[in-house]
């Protein structure tokens, strides 16, 4: 583009110098022909005034004279005519303007008018005839005639130098040219410059070419004789004289006053064209390096992307070594959880029933204490292989951990062909076990179910409530199986009587909450704290939330609740902030019950406002079972709640199985990661594999991690090692009352882990 208009602008600056070039001839040609215009009629005006001299003198001859005798008409002198004389029909001197006796030049040509053949009214002679030094004198005689008789001549020299000379000034530039000519081609003056010369005769040359035409004027564009190039210029012939006035310039000497500006404009349109050439090679620069850059981006966003496919790739690797259980081959809790969940969904568009079998080998233990843990491994493997031959192929057998089992089976009718699998179940693994290891065994299972969609409808429900109704197989003595009864919640006269309770505890303000430390993992030091409700009971002492809380969701009390440990610890934190002591931000565990209440927002600004303390000091922590049911409006509260400023957890990761890159889209900013991956982290295990692919792929999306439940020193190792941001766990401290926490906050290095 560059090179295109630098071509563009030489392209123009050639053609301005040709169109100058033209319009410089064509304006030299003009003023030639203005100036050759008035030189000819002013030629022309000087060579008329011959006749009044004629008649003049005729009139001289005609009346009796003397020469001497003053008063002579052509006394009067003319400028242009030099000398002016009259003679008579014998050719004699009769009158001389310079007073001489004798005029033998003029006389001369006088008489050849005079005695010519044919009559001619003016003859103009050559400057052959006068002296080469003055060759610009011209002389011009006239017959005199009266009647039909011619009676003398008159005769005369012009000086056309004299009226060249006039033109001096006529502004035509230098090495201008004007001349007269006659018509035989011979110049009679000229005046070059200024300076006046005459004599060259031009007959025949191509320049006085316009000599034979009959032209009255015209262009000349013609090399002169003895010149090196061309003239321009114009000639024009006199109206009844024979004579050609020429007004020429050389054509060089036009041109070359064009010389300079053309020369401007080229260094101009040189230096334009450089400017351009600088620019471009800027511009070409600045792109090479935008390039350079935008290369570099790409590859590095190409070099993230493939960081991120490989830790994706990872998790689903790890996931998928972790999915089996490592001892039976059968699918592990996490498998198990989501096959099962996949299953329920389907199963939600079916009007069939779906079982949950949770079994439990009666005094296992027994049996790893008195013949070792390698015999009580033969017989785990023993159990899953007789619960896989029990079943149908699509139905799911999974190893929950020790020796706890768990099967889903689908598409059954009613009770009753749930309770034929579970006889069927509870007869296959209570058959003898031979020869494991040399030892015979006996063993039964005891084994609880829960239906979908009676019992529940999430996995979860399902299980644990099939956990209850395994313990009432096992109150009921063992090697049988019993169904979740709805009222197994309140059989248990405990839980009944909490139930109960609940109202008044809120309201007697027997609920408390313990502190529980979270540390950094670089140097220990503490970062935070974790609010956990408690119930101090007057007759049962210190309740833990795993017994109430789940109540208090079937319940109805749960937002109850929640609000007010909200209320508790934001007073806490007041009170802290009130004794001046350095404050730690406190996470208040949110359940999904109260992650689906729109006013969850309002509480929590209110309840800020109260005490007057800032959202950042205060962090929620909400599990994925948040996001299950009304998954919507559970994001849209979370979200309200991030923006009153307050941080989010995500507690007991992994339990779910949501995975990090589907819960990126929420305001989440860390993770906490449960302590059943914590717990069995040794080196090589999937455990370990899962808790250190975890933490990379959480740092890529940007999120803090936090391990839960760190009970030893060998954990810590690992998790350090494998980059954990924060500890959480009885290793470092365990929950503490709130009076207990204030002395850790006054002194905090005597505290330190
Ligand atoms: P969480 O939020 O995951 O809390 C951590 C639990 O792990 C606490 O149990 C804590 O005592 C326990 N823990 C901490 N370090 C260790 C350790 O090293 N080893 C072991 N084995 N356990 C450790 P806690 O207090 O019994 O609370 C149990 C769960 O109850 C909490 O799990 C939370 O989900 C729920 N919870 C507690 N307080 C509240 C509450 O105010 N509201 C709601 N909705 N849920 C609560
Ligand atoms: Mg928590
Ligand atoms: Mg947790």
């Amino acid at each position: 583009m560059a090179f295109t208009l630098i071509v563009m602008i030489f392209a123009i600056t050639n053609s301005r110098i040709a169109v100058d070039r033209v319009e410089a001839l064509e304006k030299s040609v003009v003023t030639s022909s203005h100036v050759a215009s008035i030189v000819a009629a002013n030629l022309g005006e000087v060579f008329g005034r011959t006749s009044i001299y004629a008649r003049l003198s005729t009139t001289f001859l005609e009346q009796p004279h003397d020469n001497a005798q003053p008063g002579n008409p052509l006394a009067i002198g003319d400028a242009a005519f030099l000398r002016m004389a009259i003679f008579d029909a014998d050719g004699q001197l009769a009158y001389s303007s310079s007073r001489r006796e004798v005029e033998p030049e003029l006389q001369l040509f006088a008489r050849t008018v005079l005695y010519a053949e044919t009559p001619q009214w003016l003859v103009i002679g050559s400057n052959s005839v006068t002296d080469a030094r003055a060759g610009w004198r011209i002389p011009v005689a006239v017959p005199l005639v009266s009647g039909q008789r011619r009676i003398g001549a008159f005769a005369g020299y012009i000086d056309l130098g004299y009226l060249l000379a006039l033109y001096k000034e006529a502004s035509l530039g230098t090495r201008s040219r004007i001349e007269i000519i006659d018509n035989r081609g011979l110049q009679l003056a000229e005046m070059v410059d200024g300076t006046v010369s005459a004599g060259i005769d031009l007959e025949r040359t191509g320049y006085a070419s316009f000599i034979g035409s009959p032209q009255l004027s015209g262009t000349i564009d013609a090399a002169r004789p003895g010149d090196s190039g061309a003239s321009i210029g114009v000639f024009r012939r006199l109206d009844h004289f024979p004579l050609v006035v020429t007004v020429t310039r050389d054509r060089a000497a036009v041109l070359d006053e064009l010389t300079s500006r053309n020369t401007q404009s080229l260094i101009r349109a040189t230096l334009i064209s450089l400017l351009i050439l600088m620019a471009s090679a800027g511009l070409i620069v600045l792109a090479q390096r935008q390039r350079g850059l935008n290369a570099g981006l790409t590859a590095s966003e190409a070099r993230n992307r493939t960081l991120i496919n490989q830790l994706e790739a990872e998790k689903v690797r790890a996931f998928q070594l972790a999915s089996l259980d490592f001892l039976t081959n059968i699918p592990n809790r996490m498998k198990f959880y989501e096959l099962a969940a996949i299953e329920l969904s389907r199963a939600r568009r079916s009007r069939r029933l779906t079982a949950v079998f949770f079994l439990d080998l009666d005094k296992f233990k027994v049996i790893n204490d008195t013949h070792g843990h390698s015999v009580g491994d033969l017989l785990l493997q023993q159990v899953a292989s007789r619960l896989r031959l029990s079943l149908r192929g699509h139905d799911l057998a999974a190893r929950l951990g020790g020796d706890e089992f768990s099967v889903l089976v689908s598409d059954l009718d009613n009770d009753e062909a749930v309770a034929i699998v579970a006889r069927k179940l509870v007869a296959s693994l209570s058959e003898p076990y031979l020869d494991l290891d040399g030892h015979d065994l006996d063993i039964t299972p005891s084994i609880g179910v829960a239906l979908y969609p009676g019992d529940g409808e999430e996995i979860d429900t399902l299980l644990s409530r099939a956990d209850r109704a395994m313990y009432l197989a096992k109150q009921s003595g063992r090697g049988c199986f019993r169904f979740y009864e709805a009222s197994l919640n309140a059989t248990s006269a405990r839980s009944a009587e909490l139930v109960t309770r609940f109202a008044r505890a809120l309201r007697d303000g027997e609920f408390c909450l313990h502190y529980q430390q979270r540390v950094a993992c670089i140097d220990f030091r503490p970062v935070g704290l974790e609010a956990l409700v408690r119930w101090q009971h007057p007759e049962h002492g210190l309740i833990f939330p795993g017994e109430f809380i789940e109540l208090a969701e079937e319940h109805d009390c749960i937002v109850a609740l929640g609000n007010h440990v909200i209320d508790m610890a934001c007073a806490q934190v007041a009170h802290w902030q009130a004794l001046g002591l350095a404050l730690l931000p406190v996470a208040i565990n949110i359940s999904a019950r109260q992650l689906r209440d729109e006013t969850l927002p309002d509480i929590l600004t209110a309840c800020l406002k109260k005490y007057a303390l800032p959202a950042a000091l205060i962090e929620i922590e909400v599990t994925e079972s948040c996001f299950i049911e009304q998954p919507a409006l559970a994001e849209k509260v979370l979200r309200a709640l991030n923006e009153l400023g307050l941080r989010i957890s995500l507690d007991d990761y992994g339990t779910g199985f949501s995975g990090l890159s589907h819960l990126k889209r929420l305001p989440i900013s860390t993770v906490k990661i449960d302590r059943s991956f914590i717990r069995d982290i040794r080196n090589d295990n999937s455990d370990a594999v899962i808790v250190s692919s975890t933490i990379s792929l959480s740092h890529n999306l940007g999120l803090k991690v936090v391990a839960e439940g760190v009970e030893t020193r060998d954990q810590v190792v690992h998790l350090k090692t494998a980059g954990c941001d924060e500890l959480q766990g009885y290793y470092f401290h365990r929950p503490a009352p709130a009076a207990e926490i204030t002395a850790l906050l006054r002194h905090p290095q005597a505290y330190a882990a």
